[in-house]
């Protein structure tokens, strides 16, 4: 059967069985799905996650941040666990212990378990990430880890809920767009009102939207997961806030009650949602979202088969070396800066004698579903050069979450790499790790290490 006729077919019955409120036939519920959520608003005023200039913790919220989970399980029981969160990005510390433990409680292995972050700058932050970047005492430490480690609690408890509420249900799949995100590095912030009024954005940009839907046995929505490739940056204030991303899983869930919304963010390292810094804003663009994501629900969408299949594994990437030791001295004696307190800490490690590794262990995974969705979850901050070169590679239905499972620095593209700026180079430091730059030959290893990940889909 065509594609078109079996959408059409479920489109039609999906109509007549929603408005006669009748369960769906046997084959069609075939899948099984649960969802839970937690909320995750720090209770302390903890620093938070995203700018290094901020200079006092949190002092108050917009809304809760919450980590939403589905659980699917398909017709021949293999299980997989999304789950979307409202933070900056989960560090591999953290990733490891709830791999861990997940592992034990439910005997999920990596491939089974994708842990989102939307990226939002109005977030905790966690232990283990961006050592450098804050200017944090003792007492605020030890609460970033409390936190942290409740975190991890709640997590893998949400995710043991939403196992344990699995039912039947059908699941589809669809593609929208918007197109707020401009491409930061080619368009100038202030000029950006004017550009767009005259149509002259430029630079690679990934407007669309793609969506998956779970519906319960009645037709009803239970979950809706949607992507979209922009940083969660309009707001830059002191208060706990999902920014846009955060506002459209508000707006989704007030339109569709008992629903969860999660949202997983795409290729926008280098995107940024433009004009930005007011909440009027911020709430505009998750409606302009969730409206987008709305517009697919409402249309025919096609269906998934029930099959599962998923892969994971690391792929080592390569670090350039250190600066000089001369050269870090220099930087450690400069005014207090992220830059510097970089620097001290690494001479500190070195005169320790510590030997620091030029290799990272970068996380990729792939899962393919109904036997022709290929959703690949990529670590880090992936600039958007990697989506449009996978979905031109590997077919337009593609669909890539960024800032999945371990976020620990900028993905820059070859091209970004090599022109340098934020993403290619200097936000290294911001995040720690040691070294200035990736290894310029970062973007085929990433590549080849996707092309290889699908491939093992099919052994
Ligand atoms: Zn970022």
């Amino acid at each position: 059967m065509s594609t078109s006729c079996s959408f059409l077919r479920v489109g039609l019955f999906g109509f007549v069985i929603m408005a006669q409120g009748l369960p769906l036939a046997a084959a069609e519920m075939n899948w099984k799905a649960g969802t839970a959520r937690a909320v995750i608003t720090p209770q302390k005023p903890l620093w938070m996650a995203g700018y290094g200039g901020r200079t006092a913790p949190a002092d108050g919220k917009v809304h809760e941040l919450y980590a939403r989970v589905v659980a699917l399980e398909d017709a021949a029981g293999h299980r997989g666990i999304i789950v979307a969160t409202d933070l900056l990005g989960i560090p591999q510390g953290m990733y490891d212990d709830i791999c861990v433990r997940l592992k034990q409680r439910h005997g999920l292995d990596r491939s089974q378990v994708m842990l989102n972050a939307s990226h939002t700058h109005c977030g905790p932050v966690l232990k283990g990430a961006l050592h450098d970047t804050y200017s944090v005492n003792e007492q605020q430490l030890r609460d970033i880890h409390e936190y942290s480690d409740l975190l991890i609690t709640e997590i893998v408890d949400a995710v043991g809920e939403a196992i344990e509420n699995m039912q039947p249900a059908t699941v589809s799949r669809g593609m929208g767009s918007t197109d707020f995100a401009v491409n930061r590095r080619t368009n100038r912030e202030p000029d950006v009102p004017t550009l767009r009024e005259q149509n002259r954005l430029y630079g690679p940009v990934d407007h669309t939207v793609p969506v998956l839907a779970v519906n319960d046995a009645s037709g009803k929505l239970k979950a809706v997961i949607f992507h979209y490739a922009c940083h969660n940056t309009t707001l830059s204030f002191q208060k706990w806030c999902g920014d846009y991303a955060g506002f459209a899983q508000y707006a989704l869930e007030a339109k569709h009650p008992g629903a969860l919304a999660l949202f997983c963010m795409g290729c926008g390292a280098d995107q940024n949602p433009l004009p930005r810094r007011t909440i009027e804003l911020c709430e505009q663009y998750g409606k302009k979202l969730a409206t987008a994501v709305e517009a697919v629900l409402t249309q025919p969408l096609t269906p998934v088969n029930s099959k599962l299949e998923m892969r994971h594994s690391f792929v080592t990437l390569a670090m350039d070396p250190l600066p000089s030791i001369d050269q870090l001295d220099k930087m450690a004696a400069e005014q207090p800066s992220y830059s510097q307190r970089w620097a001290s800490r690494l001479l500190k490690e070195i005169r320790a004698g510590k030997v620091h590794s030029r290799d990272y262990a970068f996380p990729i995974q792939a899962w393919r579903l109904g036997g022709d969705q290929l959703w690949i979850a990529l670590g880090g901050e992936v600039v958007v050069d990697y989506v449009l070169r996978l979905k031109a590679e590997q077919g337009d239905q593609i669909w890539v979450s960024a800032y999945a499972n371990d976020v620990m620095a900028y993905i820059p593209s070859k091209r970004v790499l090599l022109e340098g700026g934020y993403e290619g180079q200097s936000s290294m430091m911001v995040y720690g790790l040691p070294t200035e730059r990736w290894s310029p030959d970062i973007e085929d290893r990433v590549i080849q290490g996707v092309i290889d990940v699908v491939k093992s889909l099919d052994r």
